[in-house]
């Protein structure tokens, strides 16, 4: 019998009782891997209700009792890297290198969240009048709840959760229902870890569950990572019912290619960029503008791609997995097919790939369409598949307009050897996360996830410092002390205070 993925509700792994479930499926192969439920209404109540429960205590608990679990929490993370990428490979399709730097990215934020201490204090002026101090205190907000997407099902609950608990919260998580099996180990170990029951919880499913999360009255804060179509949704949703809400959202990044770069590092990196985790990430460089002299650079570009290796991602040497479902296979192959009709040039066509052992796999091949313009559909779409798009462009200014103009503002990139094109770029760029040299510029958790325009709604990001705000409220505190000798006050304080 195929195993069952259970909900975590007040410190215990339950059976769901709905009656709506769908399967997990490994998609390099279609081999089912464990069927997961769509909560009910009754269940999420269930869990909201626990989380408010164990907010009662766990608002209360030490700085230094929350942070040790989470040291706790990065050890373990650490001694079961191994199985917890292979858990991922087979539940979301990318390979076991890569598997584990979505674990590792997710880990950096778990050893951020032990350092809280530091993280999480308040700021204190003394005497703003006589006698009288004022101090912050940034306290949790009480039941915060996650939706995160499909392509990092590890990092990106690490995100969320363990900043949100760290801070003082406690935690409801409604996982991607497509790969939810790495989620929920580590929400075992975060419980092995020390988080006492009810502090993190999970249900799964999908629109229903998530409309539930953003009606609840009981929930103050929801973060969602996915796509700009449903975090467009959640963010009204959940605002409208009074909630605060931060949504990282879907992208186009471009990268601009500058004649003076370093050719052979460049090329790696776009294909590494555009191609690697079959293109699913948000982070994905999907278009790429070759600047003067760059624009003769598209043959090795294409010569490059031709050297990836498409593959199970299990096995060594594969650069690009399977994508996630047959849906998205039809939906990558469908837009490539749009793209010819719409007149761009396909220099490399990686649809129907044969791979040995895994015929049945949602593989396709690294695909370079050349000739593309803003008005077509594979420009103004994300593709999220092994897609890149080339443009070319007359100079860097053109190319820093056209990747103004375009709606989203995830991230963006810039490959050249001059400092001075450089600053130019990070100066005129409105994109909000910005790499020189560098083709995925995701910063590490002491800064925060950032993105801009279509790409982000609410003001805070999802980790760093940006997320203790997000996570805490600030209350202010104007303090006076009176001994004996203070006799004869004045009765308005006002005045006194002055
Ligand atoms: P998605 O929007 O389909 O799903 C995200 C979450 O929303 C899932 O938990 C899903 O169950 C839920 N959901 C799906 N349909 C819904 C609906 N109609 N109503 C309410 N909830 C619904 O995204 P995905 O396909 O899982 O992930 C890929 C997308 O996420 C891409 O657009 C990618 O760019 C984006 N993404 C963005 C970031 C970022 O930081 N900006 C990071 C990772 C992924």
């Amino acid at each position: 019998m195929t195993t069952t993925v259970k909900l975590l509700i007040n410190g215990e792994f339950v059976e769901s009782r709905s009656e709506q479930w769908r399967a997990v499926v490994n998609p390099a192969t279609q081999e089912v891997l464990a069927r997961v439920p769509f909560a009910t209404g009754e269940e999420i109540d269930a869990a909201v209700n626990s989380a408010s429960q164990a907010f009662q205590s766990w608002r209360k608990t030490p700085i230094g009792a929350r942070a040790r679990i989470f040291l706790k929490y990065q050890q373990l993370i650490r001694e079961n890297m191994k199985e917890l990428a292979a858990i991922l490979t087979a539940e979301q399709g990318k390979t076991l290198a890569d598997a584990e730097g979505d674990v590792f990215r997710g880990l950096e934020v778990v050893e951020h969240a032990a350092g809280i201490g530091n993280l999480q204090l308040g700021e204190l002026a003394n005497n703003v009048a006589g006698g009288v101090d004022t101090y912050t205190l940034l306290q949790p907000l009480g039941v915060c709840a996650g939706i995160t997407p499909f392509n990092f099902p590890a990092m990106i609950p690490l995100w969320m959760f363990p900043m949100a608990i760290a801070t003082g919260n406690t935690f409801v998580l409604k996982p991607s229902e497509q790969d939810p099996m790495v989620t929920m180990r580590l929400c075992e170990l975060a419980l092995q870890a020390g988080v006492p029951p009810g502090v993190l919880n999970v249900v799964h499913g999908g629109e229903d569950a998530v409309n539930a999360i953003c009606d609840h009255p009981a929930i103050k804060a929801v973060s969602f990572v996915g796509s700009t179509r449903v975090g467009t949704h959640v963010y009204n949703r959940a605002s409208q019912a009074g909630k605060r809400v931060q949504c990282m959202m879907g992208a186009k990044n471009h990268a601009i290619v500058l004649p003076d770069a370093h050719k052979e590092q460049t090329l790696n990196n776009l294909a590494g960029a555009a191609f690697g985790a079959a293109g699913q990430r948000c982070m994905a460089l999907s278009v790429v503008i070759l600047v003067g002299e760059a624009q003769g650079w598209l043959a090795e570009l294409v010569a490059k791609a031709e050297t990836l290796k498409v593959g199970g991602g299990v096995e060594s040497g594969t650069d690009v997995g399977p994508l996630i479902s047959c849906a998205a296979l039809d939906r990558v192959s469908s837009l490539i097919e749009r793209g010819k009709r719409e007149g761009a040039r396909l220099v490399l066509d990686g649809r129907n790939p044969s791979v040995a052992g895994y015929e049945r796999g949602n593989f396709v091949g690294p695909t370079i369409f050349d000739g593309v313009t803003p008005q077509m559909s594979i420009y103004r779409e994300e593709i999220f598949g092994p897609v890149l798009c080339v443009v070319h462009a007359a100079t860097l200014d053109e190319a820093i307009a056209l990747i103004n103009a375009n709606p989203n503002g995830n991230g963006t990139a810039i490959f050249t050897r001059s400092g001075a094109a450089a600053r130019h770029f990070q100066e005129e760029i409105d994109v909000g996360q910005v790499g020189i040299n560098v083709p995925i510029p995701v910063p590490v958790p002491m800064f925060s996830f950032t993105g801009s325009r279509a790409s982000k709604l609410g003001d805070l990001g999802p980790y760093g410092k940006q997320v203790v705000q997000f996570y805490t409220q600030t209350k202010t505190v104007t303090q006076r002390w009176f001994d004996e000798s203070d006799v004869g006050g004045a009765v308005n304080t006002t005045i006194t205070l002055k």
